[in-house]
């Protein structure tokens, strides 16, 4: 067991991100009697949930001098689960008389976005916030002390950079703006438009169009329903569906689910694993997101690797920095608000000494277990964070 910290000591923590990790981390935090100073590079709190007809210049989102915007969500948007499961546990996503716009038990986008300024207004979250206030650069500064962390960032209107001291940084980025795409053989000379779920708002653009969308997440789901209403043809493409699927969805006329592509032509086609051949417009990737710290320097000590963050223990802290970097938000397949909560409760806990971590060396140890664990069972890298995988 690491030494305990002296108990219930109040440190002064930076809080990246004001969405529904960073805020409710800021709430515990302060709770446990820290000082909190939350970084927020948009003009209001909500992350994701901040809906914009905006997309990004390159719709691929893979040009690294593009303006990146922050927020994924399409504008159909309704949450995947109820209300009921998506609050926080001790503020409740519930119908507010006078205030709710949209009292369903699924509700829309906009309605996550006024529960999260309710939230925020309740606790008085954001008078820690410094709007527009990018980090650029997170790094560990010895020599101002043991743990301690110096954090560099630009404030957008007063165009002012600043270089600050900080006990522990809690990093609340979202995990949802680094696309990763699917490899198509053949597709630097196939002449249709391809894009990724990222830059998808409304399904208007698509109207008469053959669309191809590669995946099998909501986003795929969601998004392929959305554009049938207009398109003339849409077919969902999945690595994970075997090489014979070719199934007509039911409900639609123009809507098919096939087995992964197997390449694209420059006559504009696309050929699947089921033999299918189609001529296409346009290849949406719904293939999902990296994790991503631009402006995290820790010297290699905590990297990413195909999707893996590590070495984190419990998904949290790296050992070589615990507790004074830690991460909110790691795990899917998950309910992602509750679980933010209980991580900003045990980060807040552990900052202050009232709950111990086990040693350095201890917490390593569990983490090469389970990456064994994950190994032997073939399961790769980038699942490292799903729930449900086999813990030690
Ligand atoms: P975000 O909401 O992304 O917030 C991160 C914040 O950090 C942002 O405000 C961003 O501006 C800020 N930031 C980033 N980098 C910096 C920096 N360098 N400096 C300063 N600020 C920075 N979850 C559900 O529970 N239910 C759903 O139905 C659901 N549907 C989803 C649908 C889509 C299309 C997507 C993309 C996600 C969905 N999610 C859903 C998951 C959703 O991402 C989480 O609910 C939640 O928004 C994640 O919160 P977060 O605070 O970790 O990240």
């Amino acid at each position: 067991m690491a030494p305990a910290l002296s108990p219930t000591r109040s440190h002064h923590v930076a809080v990246i991100g004001a969405g529904p990790a960073g805020l409710v981390a800021a709430r515990e935090l302060r709770r446990e009697g820290h000082s909190v100073v939350v970084f927020e590079k948009q003009k209001q709190v909500g992350g994701t949930w901040i809906y914009t007809d905006e997309v990004e210049s390159d719709p691929l989102s893979v040009d690294p001098t593009r303006s990146v915007v922050h927020s994924s969500v399409y504008r159909s948007l309704r949450i995947n689960g109820t209300r009921e499961c998506t609050g926080y546990r001790d503020f409740p996503f519930v119908v507010r008389s006078g205030v709710s716009r949209d009292p369903r038990r699924f509700p829309s986008h906009g309605e996550v976005l006024a529960y999260l300024k309710d939230f925020a207004k309740e606790f008085g979250i954001e008078e820690m916030v410094r709007f527009e206030t990018e980090v650029v650069k997170v790094s560990p500064a010895a020599e101002e002390g043991i743990g301690k962390w110096r954090i560099e960032s630009t404030e957008k209107e007063k165009k002012v950079r600043r270089d600050e001291i900080y006990d522990a940084v809690v990093v609340c980025n979202g995990h949802y703006v680094e696309p990763r795409l699917a490899q198509i053989p053949g597709i630097s000379s196939w002449p249709g438009k391809e894009m990724h779920s990222h830059n998808y708002r409304i399904p208007e653009p698509f109207r008469d169009k053959v669309v191809v969308l590669i995946g099998n997440s909501s986003s795929a789901e969601d998004i392929s329903r959305d554009i049938a209403r207009v398109a003339k043809e849409v077919h969902v493409a999945c690595r994970s569906n075997p090489a014979d699927t070719f199934i007509k969805q039911t409900g639609y006329n123009n809507l098919w689910t096939h087995s992964m592509i197997e390449s694209v032509h420059e006559d504009g086609s696309v050929v699947y694993q089921n033999g299918k051949t189609i001529s296409v417009d346009i290849i949406m990737h719904c293939t999902g997101y990296k994790y991503h710290f631009p402006f995290l320097d820790t010297n290699g000590i905590v990297t990413v690797d195909d999707n893996r963050v590590g070495p984190l223990y419990k998904d949290v802290f790296p050992p070589a920095f615990a507790p004074w970097l830690s991460f909110i938000g790691i795990p899917w397949q998950v309910l992602p608000f509750p679980m933010f909560e209980l991580q900003s409760k045990w980060i807040a806990g552990v900052l202050s000494g009232r709950i111990p971590l086990p040693s350095k060396e201890d917490m390593m140890i569990e983490i090469k277990t389970f990456y064994s664990t994950l190994e032997v069972q073939g399961i790769p890298k980038r699942y490292t964070h799903r729930m449900g995988n086999t813990q030690v």
